[in-house]
């Protein structure tokens, strides 16, 4: 028996046998090309090498491990930059009619037969490097899409280097158990989507490959953020009696399904959910929340090579607004960059991905797909309750710029004769320390506010929400996050407008009573914590907890208001 420690994305525990996700093998065609074809064989190499290299920089930026893996992958960048590369390859096709694909595998075929030769111990490890570089040149090229999930079993525990949050979706749809990643972090939002659907993973869980054979017994144990290998019986046992308690609880929450959010002292709090994509619906339904307060809408895209058009975004915030109905539907308009989806935008490669053109931006930056989004949202509102919220806003000047385009949009569709409705409210994310300070004016310029803590705290502490060597330092109770949360809070009820927290700050018990004592509105969290959610807001007396708020907004640590609170 051995254990591994990780960091858990949800609580819980899961019993399965392991099942290793490695790369898998690609089929290279060989053929000749015809000499019209070369001209667009080499275009294709630059293009294909260029966005290699510049996935290669994002992974050393983001890379949080250790010296020598990131030195691994810079030399990894240096053989795809070898002027003797482009050279060789540029023979092969012009020259000998080579296809890309065929250049380029014999390419590294025979420089790992060079290095393997050589016998030297040093050199020899060259090879597994340039392997490597083949393959992930290859597999872009050749765009891989075999389904890696055709022979896992449900009894399932996949164990992965990482994942994407498409990934975690299929792995859902699929009924696995649990999942281990040995990179990946807490916030990321492959687990912000594990956690929304209640999926048992791990993170962070270094030298897990290497430790495990497949089919090996394994526990995910989430509320003790490790996983065991290969249990002894005894320790089988005693999780699956765990199990078993955790699966009585949940069912006991059931209960609460139709008990209304009511504190104690008598405050109704909207309880909403946040989903990412349209099967969440579902949940969403079966757990009876107050409609959905965050819908992240670049997730439809996760999939896709080529934007979605109005027409099937239409068709996709129709049919939810529909069920949700008459409940709100909250449309988040797109929030790529950062860590999210910036392959189908086309995004430049950038320094800082999180300080760049994500958000807001990005819409602003292309807007006929700003459009595109906002005037299949005015149209699927005639069958609902949908309101709109923009990610990423920084401040007034680009709240005045979207406004416009809404006004721009109706007018189109007014002229083009097509039937939408416009009485819709309009919503700002405060995620961005300069929103928190002018909430005051952006509160007049909309309806109403969100605090997306998990970019607010980002962006507030200068903390990478993906990067798990340093989430100490990101610390949701800050006292910059409390009274953050406290100014927006007072200034848009000042104006009698509502505030709701949609960030994962609201999915998290131990923070429910505190968002409450501070005047928050609405709370919207994953549907999978809905009910959790729910009873902590049942058991939560906001008058009593309000008598400590002031103790806890001069609190000087986070130490000092968890002791609180
Ligand atoms: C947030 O930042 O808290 C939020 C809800 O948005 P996202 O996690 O999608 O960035
Ligand atoms: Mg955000």
């Amino acid at each position: 028996m051995k254990k591994i420690k990780g960091n858990s994305v949800s609580n819980g525990v899961a019993i399965g046998k392991a099942k290793i996700i490695k790369k898998h093998e690609l089929y290279i065609e060989h053929k000749k090309i015809h000499k019209s074809e070369v001209k667009f064989e080499l275009s294709r190499f630059n293009e294909d090498v260029t966005f290699v290299i510049n996935e290669l920089d994002k992974l050393i930026q983001d890379y949080t491990y250790s010296q020598e893996n990131r030195d691994i992958l810079e030399s990894h960048k240096m053989i795809l930059m070898d002027p003797e590369f482009k050279k060789k390859i540029s023979k092969f096709i012009a020259d000998d009619l080579y296809n890309l694909e065929h250049a380029i595998s014999t390419y590294f075929t025979e420089a790992a037969d060079i290095f393997s030769n050589l016998n030297n111990s040093y050199l020899s490890h060259r090879v597994s490097d340039f392997e490597d570089v083949a393959y992930r040149l290859l597999s872009h090229i050749l765009d891989e899409r075999k389904d890696i999930l055709e022979d896992v079993t449900q009894n399932s525990i996949l164990i992965m280097e990482n994942i994407t949050p498409s990934f975690v979706t299929k792995v859902f749809e699929k009924d696995i158990r649990g999942l281990c990643i040995e990179r990946g972090s807490r916030n990321s939002h492959s687990s912000i989507i594990a956690r929304s659907m209640n999926l048992p993973m791990l993170v962070n869980t270094l030298g897990l490959m290497g430790n495990i054979k497949d089919e090996e017994d394994l526990i995910i144990d989430g509320n003790n953020d490790y996983i065991i290998i290969s249990p002894t019986k005894s320790v089988l046992e005693k999780y699956k009696a765990i199990y078993k308690r955790e699966q009585n609880v949940r069912n006991g929450l059931l209960k609460l399904i139709d008990v209304e959010p009511i504190t104690k002292d008598g405050k109704k709090i909207k309880l909403m959910s946040n989903i990412e994509i349209p099967q969440e619906i579902d949940q969403v339904l079966k757990y009876k929340s107050d409609g959905i307060g965050l819908f992240r809408t670049e997730f439809l895209f996760i999939d896709s090579e080529d934007l979605p058009t109005e027409e099937e975004q239409y068709e996709i915030y129709k049919k939810i607004a529909e069920k949700s109905a008459p409940n709100p539907l909250t449309i988040r308009t797109i929030d790529v960059g950062g860590d999210k989806l910036s392959n189908i935008l086309n995004i430049a490669y950038e320094e800082n991905p999180n300080l760049g053109c994500r958000g807001i931006r990005i819409s602003l930056e292309n807007i006929p797909i700003f459009k595109q989004q906002i005037k299949a949202i005015l149209r699927a509102n005639i069958h609902g309750n949908i309101k709109i919220m923009f990610p990423m806003i920084s401040g007034v000047d680009e709240l005045l710029k979207v406004k416009e385009i809404i006004e721009i949009c109706s007018k189109e569709l007014s002229k083009g004769g097509i039937p939408f409705n416009a009485d819709m409210e309009l919503g700002v994310m405060i995620e961005i320390p300069s929103a928190v300070i002018t909430s005051d004016s952006i509160a007049e310029e909309c309806d109403f506010l969100s605090i997306g803590t998990n970019d607010l705290i980002q962006y507030t502490l200068a903390v990478d929400r993906d990067n798990q060597s340093i989430s100490d330092y990101y610390k949701p109770t800050h006292p910059s996050m409390i009274r953050s949360i406290k100014l927006t809070v007072d200034n848009a009820h000042k104006i009698g407008k509502k505030v709701a927290v949609c960030g994962e700050m609201a999915s998290e018990k131990k923070y429910v009573k505190l968002l409450l004592a501070l005047g928050v509105d609405e709370l919207s969290v994953s549907p999978g914590r809905l009910l959790i959610i729910k009873k902590e807001i049942i058991d939560c007396n906001i008058t009593e907890m309000k008598s400590k708020l002031d103790r806890i907004l001069s609190c000087k640590t986070s130490k000092e208001v968890m002791k609180l609170i």
